[in-house]
């Protein structure tokens, strides 16, 4: 990175004049902390008795018997309080905020995940709380709302444009813009300007330095092939950061949706049909049309439905030091359910990415050889969507019934 915020091409801080003073705030905070040891310490110290740090790296004896080939790790994200490696990002920011001296924090959010990190981490913190979230996902998110204000967080419908989480981006930089004296905006991935992306790749960085160390104490070497899925790209890069200098091989795995054909997928580096654009306060590779309008993204995974991509993540593809793929709805329902019978773990949908290409892979490598699976977050939020992939009628019996309850 050099001084602007830039990797190679990508990043920088495309921001409006008046949120020069307080994204330096916070960058010579966030840098004063990256260079106290006692912050890493203190950061270490929430995340291992709050969260469930470290997280385990799981041999997965009977997926690697039964592809016969690498010997398969999964590194538990999901295991995480909140369920997913999000928890790493908002507690580091909170910790953050409570140096600043700031008392209240937003959020947006689209499926709610990180809505429902970021109330909790403002609950144990004491700070007030807003989450900004399209109208039309606060009525598919419900049981996510339903937290977030149990959590005692403000959830704000946007009820301007489509209605989704761009719509709820534009808002949280609006209301940073009115109120940045007390407030701090919880970016919630590896994205948008600088020093976000540096930021959340600083706390999410834990993932890969325990992989370090565990594939070490498991197998005395380091793994050759590191797998993630990636949305925004942050637990992509938690898991890579450790390894970048190391001869070990990264791929991260983007949301195929119907397949990259059909232009129905959210794959912004793995397609050709991610563009360089600037828009959220980056430069990164966008999903947009040539006027620079956003396409629609499709994702069954809801986490991984985004239009653009970390800009560290553009630039390691640039340099071809990060491999790129894209895994099918479809596939990603088998690997999930493979994964389930055969370990007896529920990766989310977005992990589950990671799987298909890491099953693809794994047959063809020697027995020797190490891959270790990011498993970012846990799969039992997905039910809904699960069951329906299944088309399960025994579910569908009992959604009837709930729904007759409702109305009765
Ligand atoms: C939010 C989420 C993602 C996508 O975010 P990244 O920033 O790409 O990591 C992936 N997996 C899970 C389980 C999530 O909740």
């Amino acid at each position: 990175m050099n001084d602007r915020g830039y990797y190679g091409r990508f990043g920088g801080a495309y921001i409006p004049e008046i949120l020069y003073a307080t994204i330096e705030e916070l960058t010579a905070v966030f840098e004063a902390c990256r260079n106290d040891p006692a912050f890493w310490e203190e950061y270490k110290n929430i995340m291992s008795t709050y969260s469930c740090r470290p997280t385990p790296l799981t041999f997965a004896e009977n997926l690697t018997a039964h592809f016969g080939g690498a010997r398969i790790y999964i590194k538990r994200e999901d295991l995480n309080h909140t369920g997913a490696h999000k928890a790493n990002n908002v507690m580091g920011q909170g910790l953050l905020v409570k140096r600043m001296g700031k008392t209240r924090v937003i959020a947006e959010t689209g499926a709610g995940q990180h809505g429902v990190a970021t109330a909790t981490m403002a609950a144990r913190f004491g700070f007030d709380c807003t989450i900004y979230m399209g109208e039309v996902d606060v009525v598919r998110q419900r049981p996510n709302v339903f937290w977030m204000e149990r959590l005692g967080a403000e959830v704000i419908p946007v009820r301007v444009g489509t209605r989704i989480l761009k719509d709820a981006i534009n808002e949280a930089f609006r209301d940073w813009v009115s109120n940045m004296d007390d407030t701090h905006y919880v970016l919630g991935t590896a994205c948008g300007p600088h020093p976000f992306p540096e930021m959340v790749t600083y706390f999410q960085s834990i993932i890969g330095e325990e992989i370090k160390m565990q594939a070490m104490a498991a197998e005395g070497k380091l793994p050759n092939r590191i797998y993630a899925c990636v949305g925004g790209g942050s637990n992509a890069m938690g898991a890579f950061h450790a390894f970048l200098d190391n001869p070990v091989d990264l791929i991260g795995v983007e949301a195929g949706g119907r397949g990259l054909e059909s232009g129905r997928h959210a794959s912004r580096l793995a397609s050709k049909d991610g563009n360089i654009g600037v828009a959220q306060g980056y430069k990164t590779f966008f999903l947009q049309n040539s006027d620079g309008q956003m396409k629609e993204t499709h994702s069954v995974a809801a986490g991984l439905d985004y239009v653009g991509v970390s800009p560290i993540l553009s630039d390691l593809k640039e340099r071809g030091r990060v491999r790129f793929e894209a895994a099918t709805d479809k596939e990603v329902i088998d690997a999930m359910s493979l994964t389930i019978r055969k370990e007896g773990v529920i990766p989310a949908l977005e992990s589950a990415h990671a799987f298909v290409q890491a099953f693809k892979d794994a047959p063809a490598l020697p027995k020797d050889d190490i891959i270790v699976i990011n498993q970012s977050g846990r799969g039992d939020k997905d039910i809904f969507t699960i069951a329906d992939a299944f088309d399960d009628p025994s579910w569908k019996a009992f959604i009837k019934t709930k729904a007759e309850e409702y109305n009765a």
